[in-house]
């Protein structure tokens, strides 16, 4: 089974898709993650990306879809999750001509909330572990490697304005894209990460 997690920034698809991993085996693949990797390697896409990720825009499409279409070809058949794409409808048409998506499972939360949300989100850029500034209790190293907790570049307030716009404008209607398909699954967002979890083993199987 290859699935898509969906929904805005900051509304926990990063935290759900290491749980989807450690319990359905699915292979993660994150366009955010692979950009940061390229950002922190200074590669030629990596230095493309930085200036549209720093202003809350999506890197542009024949980019994104190079990373991915690689992604792909590295899991070599064993079945997959993807996060934080596709992100228009372009990216979810030419995902339909490289591979075959079971379920779509959209995360809702309140627009209100995201961006207390994102703009508490430290990540370890070392792991890609994420948490709420109000989890860490001062620290600021990674309880998973140790590494040090920051905040990204683009969960800066001014940023998260137009991502959660990007969201609005280009994003939101990949939801009734895959409702027309019948591979819509919608998740309640709100409570608590094991709470969403276990929303979402409901509709794993
Ligand atoms: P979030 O889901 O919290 O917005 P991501 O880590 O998924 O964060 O993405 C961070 C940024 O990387 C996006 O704002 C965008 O600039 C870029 N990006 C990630 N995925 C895509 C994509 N599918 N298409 C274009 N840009 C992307
Ligand atoms: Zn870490």
């Amino acid at each position: 089974m290859n699935i898509i997690l969906l929904g805005a920034p900051g509304a926990g698809k990063g935290t759900q898709a290491t749980r989807i991993e450690e319990n359905y085996g699915l292979t993660h693949i994150s366009t955010g993650d692979i950009f940061r990797r390229h950002m922190r390697r200074q590669t030629e896409i990596g230095e493309e990306a930085r200036s549209y990720i720093k202003k809350g825009l999506l890197v542009p499409d024949e980019v994104t879809l190079k990373i991915v279409k690689s992604a792909l070809d590295e899991v070599h058949g064993k079945n997959f999750m993807l996060d934080g794409f596709p992100r228009n409808l372009n990216q979810a048409q030419q995902l339909d001509g490289i591979a075959k998506i079971d379920k779509v499972i959209d995360i809702r939360v309140d627009f209100d909330i995201l961006t207390d949300r994102i703009c508490g989100r430290r990540s370890c850029l070392d792991c890609g572990y994420t948490t709420h500034i109000s989890v860490l209790g001062g620290a600021n190293t990674c309880p998973k490697c140790g590494c040090e907790m920051t905040q990204r570049v683009d969960d800066r307030e001014e940023t998260v304005r137009s991502r959660l716009q990007v969201y609005a404008t280009q994003t939101a209607s990949l939801v009734e894209y895959y409702e027309k398909q019948g591979k819509l699954f919608t998740v309640d967002g709100m409570g608590t990460p094991d709470e969403v979890f276990a929303e979402i083993k409901k509709v794993l199987g």
